[in-house]
Order: structure tokens, then C-alpha cells, then sequence
């Protein structure tokens, strides 16, 4: 079966384990998220060699994402890991606490963001772990935050503050933050995933550290921007266009922007991704109550659904997988539902590709394939590329068909695991047009997708082997001359 939405999944102490990272990536695990507000540099190096032997295991491909911790806020650490706050409590938030190695009590904690106490006003809502946790400020002496609890719960280690409404001054891209981006880069990271950004200028300046620290290997990575302030909504456009795609990045937005804001804001960013040529991504508790239980519950499973029925091209995993009990079982239940979801009839085929409008040539063979294939109702379109854009620029449109992107890059390839709807391979691409079309052919036969007689819509560069040069769609029966 075909899945076209594809599954990314963080990967943690739960999951750093090569058989268990073979069995998540057979269960259905396209591109493996390293979380860096968790671990030094050499823990994710180790990791991302990690999931490449466990990808080649597999004889798959699968992309790495590296997500910047960004300015996020956080506690430090406790005594005893953890404490619990009682509704009513006084709690104290201390810029200071931890200078001499203080560790956190019933009473206080430590900031790894020094400067909150300038940031905040008496009256302010503090969000705790994701908002688990409601503090509210009763007043600020130099760089004491003494609060009253709201709504109490268990407060571990390191977890996030945000304030409700957004507003914090912190810049998105911090020294840990530039720091990590060479280490990703080291290691060839296909996806950086920017954290807090609030601008087109945050990603245009991470894209621009990246594209550097990536320039003795060659590499560039595509750039992923969580959509996680307040403040990026109004800018989404101007954001989309300096990115590569977009997070929904669900658990901090729901606190900026408060959680019943959150599922319409999924929908608009997920279509205005798509309407501009670029990647979405959905994430954080979609399958939550896994980390502890076997199954989900149904309101996570119509959360996963609905994803796939708003046009994600990925859902993600985030404790789940990286340090919940079923890593594997989260993977597969994932896979089953956006299944599912994809052959139901509310999966809507989209004709708006009837309607764009495009003024370059390898665009407008990309559309000319989109609509062969619908009318015609041929099996699979298959894209000979270098870049992969042809096969980006087909898959932001929901057609029956799938498609295939025949690449001889490797980052192409890896790229192309977090595409909706395309499966990449590698095809060598050696010699003129007519011998590598019959590799394709060949290729695809191989592979079990078509058989002789299926009739396919192939589109490649003439003369081969050049980037960016799609100028020749082929309407195939395979088999025909051989
Ligand atoms: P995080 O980002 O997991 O790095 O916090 C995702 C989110 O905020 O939803
Ligand atoms: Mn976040």
C-alpha cells in the first residue's frame, strides 16, 4: 500500500537503539527528528550515524531533521528532579538561582533566560511545561519572578516557560543555537528546523549560518520554520517564502496564542504552505497518551486523521517515540491511520492545479503531468530529477496518483522522505533519454509499482543530467518496446 503522508519521528533515550530504530523505520519512519534542546554535539552525531546505518539496514533513505532549541525558556534543574506545585502555592522564578550550582526547590528555580524578569509585568500568565502548569506574577524584585500558582501540577526538570499572549524579547537564533547549526551540519542534517521564529529575517540569517557551516561538505539543508509565537501569524507569508516549509509547531503556539485558536491556525498554515510551493509539517501529542499506553485514544487518532485530511505532508512524534514505552507501536498506528485517512472519501482530490498560473518551463511540465495523470488515470508519475523540484512542485497538489522521484542524489533522495506523496529511488541516470527511461521503466517494474501494460507519465531534462532543467514529460506503456 501507498502511503503518501509521511511520519517523522523524534528520536530520544527510548529510541536510540539500532534495532529498535530499524523496526520504527520499518513500521513506517520517513525522516528521524533529533531534538537539540535535549544532549550535547557529540550525543547527535552519534545518533545521526545511528539512523543512517539503521536506514541502510532497511535499504531506505530517510531524512534527518535537526531541531535548534531556540530561545526557548526553561526552568533549570531540582533537587530531586521534580517537584509539585499545589494550586495557591508561592513560587519564585530566579534569574540567579543556579550561579553556584543552587539546584531548584519547593520554593524556587532556577532561568536559563536571564533577562525574563525584564520581560514580565505583574498580572502576566506564566505557562509551564507545555501550560500543564498556570503561574501568575504577583511582582518582580530585580531578578526574583515571584508568582502564585494557578494551576498546580508536577514540575520536572528543564521544561519550558512561555508567556500567554507571546511577547518575550529573546532573539530566535541564540549562541547554542549557531553553535548546533555547525554540528548538524557536520553530520549533513537534509532538514534544520528553526525554533521561535518571528521574522523572514530569522530564517533568511539560520539559512545563511547553515548554507556556511554546510559549505565544506556541500551540503545545504532545506529549512524548516516552527511556527510556535504569537507574533510569525501575521508574517506567515513573508516566513514561508524565506523557508522551506513550516512546523505546526502545536505545543508552544497553544500557549501563546491560547489552545482553541490552534486547530484553525493548523488548517491555514497547512493550505498556505501548499499555496506557495513549500512543506508542512504537524506536531507535538498527536499520539501523546502512547508514551505510557499501548494504544491511543480516539480523539488522537481523529487528530492524526485530520492532519492528513487538512494536506500535512508529515505527522511527527515527539515523546512518543523519543522517550515514551511504545516507539514502535506509536510508528505503526500512525502509518495505519494516515492510511486509512488517505482512501477515505473526504480525502479531497484538488483540481486547483486546473487554475495556477506559472511562467516556467519545468513547472509547467510538472502541471502538464499532474493532469495526464488525472485524466488518464495512469499508475504512477515518475520524476527523473536532480534538485527534486519537479516532484516538490507535483506533490502540493492532492491527485489519486502517486509519484515517484527517480534521483541519482543522495540528499535529493533523503529530501524527498518528507515530500507527501512521493517515494524517491535512486536511478544512476547513465546515458541519452531513451536508455534512461528504460532504466526507469526497469527500475520501477523492479520495485514491484508497475507492471507491463500500466501505462506511467515520465518527466526528465533533455539532454540529461543537468539541474533544474525539466523540460519533457512521456506518456509511457510499459513494457511497449521491450
Ligand atoms: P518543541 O517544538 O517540541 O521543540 O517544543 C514543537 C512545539 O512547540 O509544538
Ligand atoms: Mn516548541
Amino acid at each position: 500500500m501507498f502511503r503518501g503522508t509521511k511520519i517523522v519521528a523524534t528520536i530520544g533515550p527510548a529510541s536510540t537503539d539500532f534495532d529498535i530504530l530499524v523496526r520504527m523505520i520499518e513500521a513506517g519512519v520517513d525522516v528521524v527528528r533529533l531534538n537539540f534542546s535535549h544532549g550535547k554535539a557529540q550525543d547527535h552525531i552519534d545518533r545521526a550515524n545511528l539512523v543512517r546505518r539503521a536506514a541502510a539496514q532497511c535499504g531506505r533513505e530517510v531524512a534527518i531533521m535537526a531541531d535548534m532549541q531556540g530561545p526557548k525558556i526553561r526552568v533549570g534543574k531540582f533537587e530531586q528532579g521534580k517537584i509539585n506545585l499545589e494550586t495557591g502555592d508561592k513560587f519564585i522564578l530566579d534569574a540567579k538561582w543556579g550561579e553556584n550550582g543552587e539546584l531548584g526547590n519547593q520554593e524556587r528555580v532556577g532561568l536559563d533566560y536571564k533577562a525574563l524578569p525584564r520581560d514580565v509585568r505583574t498580572g502576566d500568565k506564566l505557562l509551564l511545561n507545555d501550560g500543564l502548569i498556570v503561574l501568575v506574577v504577583e511582582r518582580i524584585l530585580a531578578h526574583e519572578i515571584f508568582t502564585v500558582v494557578k494551576v498546580g501540577g508536577e514540575l520536572s526538570n528543564n521544561k519550558g516557560i512561555n508567556r500567554q499572549g507571546g511577547g518575550l524579547t529573546a532573539p530566535a537564533l541564540t549562541a547554542k543555537d549557531m553553535e548546533d547549526i555547525k554540528t548538524a551540519m557536520s553530520f549533513q542534517a537534509d532538514y534544520l528546523a528553526i525554533s521561535f521564529p518571528k521574522s523572514a529575517t530569522d530564517m533568511e540569517m539560520a539559512r545563511q549560518l547553515a548554507n556556511i557551516a554546510g559549505e565544506p561538505f556541500h551540503h545545504k539543508p532545506m529549512m524548516i520554520a516552527k511556527i510556535e509565537r504569537a507574533e510569525a501569524i501575521p508574517v506567515l507569508q513573508e516566513i514561508l517564502d524565506a523557508s522551506d516549509g513550516i512546523m505546526v509547531a502545536r505545543g508552544d503556539l497553544a500557549v501563546e496564542v491560547g489552545n482553541a485558536a490552534v486547530p484553525a491556525l493548523q488548517k491555514r498554515m497547512i493550505r498556505m504552505a501548499r499555496a506557495s510551493n513549500k512543506l508542512a509539517i504537524t506536531a507535538t501529542q498527536m499520539m501523546e497518551s502512547m508514551i505510557v499506553n499501548a494504544v491511543p485514544t480516539r480523539a488522537e487518532v481523529s487528530d492524526v486523521a485530520n492532519a492528513v485530511l487538512d494536506g500535512t505532508d508529515a505527522v511527527m512524534t515527539s515523546a512518543e517515540t523519543a522517550s515514551g514505552r511504545y516507539p514502535i507501536e506509536t510508528v505503526e498506528m500512525m502509518a495505519a491511520i494516515c492510511l486509512e485517512a488517505e482512501q477515505s472519501e473526504y480525502n479531497k482530490l484538488d483540481a486547483d492545479f486546473l487554475n495556477v498560473t506559472f511562467t516556467r518551463i519545468d513547472q509547467s511540465i510538472a502541471y502538464g503531468a499532474l493532469f495526464t495523470a488525472h485524466h488518464l488515470r495512469v499508475k504512477a508519475i515518475v520524476a527523473l530529477t536532480e534538485s527534486g523540484s519537479t516532484a516538490l512542485w507535483m506533490s502540493r497538489h492532492s491527485i489519486d496518483t502517486p509519484i515517484y522521484a527517480l534521483t541519482p542524489s543522495t540528499t535529493t533522495h533523503r529530501k524527498a522522505a518528507l515530500y507527501r506523496n512521493v517515494r524517491a529511488y535512486n536511478l544512476m541516470q547513465e546515458g541519452d533519454s531513451t536508455a534512461v527511461l528504460k532504466q526507469a521503466e526497469d527500475l520501477m517494474v523492479a520495485k514491484g509499482i508497475v507492471k507491463k501494460g500500466d501505462m506511467i507519465v515520465v518527466t526528465w531534462g533533455e539532454p540529461m543530467g543537468q539541474v533544474g532543467g525539466t523540460n519533457a514529460l512521456k506518456i509511457v506503456r510499459v513494457g511497449e518496446f521491450s
